[in-house]
């Protein structure tokens, strides 16, 4: 057998045995012969396999199911705790970190409070958030997975520019692989709630998506053909420092009148504040009087008929309808669904940025549009790293 061959029959196996993993991952408790039957391989193929998986201690057996007419088959399982693995949320306004068995079950997390901190400082709290969760974890790691804001080269694991945390050419994963010597996966952090719900979500049939996410940052994670789409510098996520407010206000990146400077969740908060200022009987006043306001509470306020919100509600739908607009004009894409925490004002946001797209956008691409809200909540960040370590280091999608 030439060299090739050998490669080729090497890559072969590798694939279906992939193959067979992803089918007990994603079916939960099937037998050889519904492997066989699902992945259209030969049974003593999948025997084979099957052993070799159970030799690694990725694959369980679990006793034995019902009969389908015959000896009654022996079910196969996924070892939940096969390895834990690290995901990390940097996208907030305090880090979140969490330790998860292969399924993405939470074992342990930890919230440490950014206080504005960037550069070296935040940095080190990105270190003490990974140093307590490897302290709480008691399984071998599989790898570390990091949501950031700003543009990463995700191939080499450089954060090119991160406005917010203050981190420009960060070597971040070099920096994590030397002191963990565990596998790291770093992308921005709506690529990684684009692949949380192109894995986890509810549009996990569609092989292009786009997932705006709005929140202390404002950028659009994207699926093309089943791929998350990075750009010619990675920077395929950026919408969120596009200029569309004339002589607006200073952005974190330097230039002026950003979409960030108008619906990021700091600005949000600035602005209900200003508007309940001015109408002191509102639901919003009333919480300023007592206690620091972040953007739940004007989400609240607003769920709970703060009329003056819904000034700001308009304003915030109008921008983000605008670039939505130029998404899916751009791309042609008919699903989006909308994340982050400004995502929390919930169907009536997702509504006026839907009217928007229609009226900003020819009818022949933006009437088969939906906009979803994703519900994958808080963790979607989280959730994302997690499938791109899952998908990187063991093959499962
Ligand atoms: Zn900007």
């Amino acid at each position: 057998m030439s060299k090739t061959d050998k490669a080729t029959k090497a890559q072969t196996r590798l694939h279906n045995q992939q193959l067979i993993l992803n089918t007990i991952y994603n079916q939960g408790t099937p037998s050889r012969a519904e492997i066989s039957r699902i992945t259209g391989l030969a049974r003593p193929t999948v025997s084979e396999l099957v052993l070799l998986l159970i030799g690694a201690g990725i694959v369980e057996e679990l006793g034995l199911g019902p009969s389908e007419g015959g000896k009654r088959p022996t079910l196969l399982k996924i070892v939940d705790n096969y390895k834990s693995l690290i995901g990390l949320d940097l996208s907030k306004h305090a880090f979140q970190g969490c330790l998860m068995d292969i399924r993405g079950n939470v074992l342990h997390r930890i919230t440490m409070p950014l206080n504005n901190k960037t550069g070296e400082e935040s940095l080190q709290i990105v270190y003490d958030l990974i140093d307590q969760l490897i302290d709480a974890n008691s399984l071998p790691l599989l790898g570390i997975g990091i949501g950031t804001p700003g543009s990463i080269d995700a191939q080499k694991g450089v954060i090119r520019r991160a406005v917010n945390l203050g981190w420009f050419n960060l070597p971040l994963r070099d920096l994590l692989n030397t002191r963990y010597q565990v596998p790291v996966h770093i992308a921005n952090d709506s690529q990684m709630a684009a692949m949380a719900e192109f894995t986890y979500g509810i549009k996990r049939e569609q092989s292009n998506l786009i997932v705006l996410k709005a929140g202390r940052g404002v950028s659009a994670g994207i699926i093309l053909n089943g791929q998350l789409h990075y750009g010619e510098g990675f920077g395929a996520s950026e919408i969120g420092h596009v200029r569309v407010v004339e002589k607006g206000k200073k952005c974190a990146c330097g230039h002026f009148g950003c979409l960030e400077t108008v619906v990021s969740s700091r600005v949000i908060v600035e602005m209900a504040i200003a508007l309940s200022s001015d109408h002191p009987q509102s639901i919003l006043a009333e919480r300023t009087k007592t206690r620091q306001v972040f953007i739940d509470d004007v989400i609240e306020a607003y769920q709970h008929g703060d009329e003056y919100l819904h000034i700001l509600l308009e304003d915030i739908g109008r921008h983000l309808g605008s670039a939505v607009a130029n998404l899916i004009s751009a791309l042609n894409v008919k699903h989006v669904v909308f994340a982050g925490s400004v995502s929390g004002f919930g169907a009536q946001l997702r509504d006026i940025i839907l009217r928007e797209v229609r009226e900003r956008s020819i009818p022949t691409l933006s009437n088969d549009v939906s906009i979803e809200l994703s519900t994958l909540g808080d963790d979607i960040v989280i959730k994302g790293a997690t499938a791109i370590l899952l998908a990187n280091e063991l093959g499962i999608i």
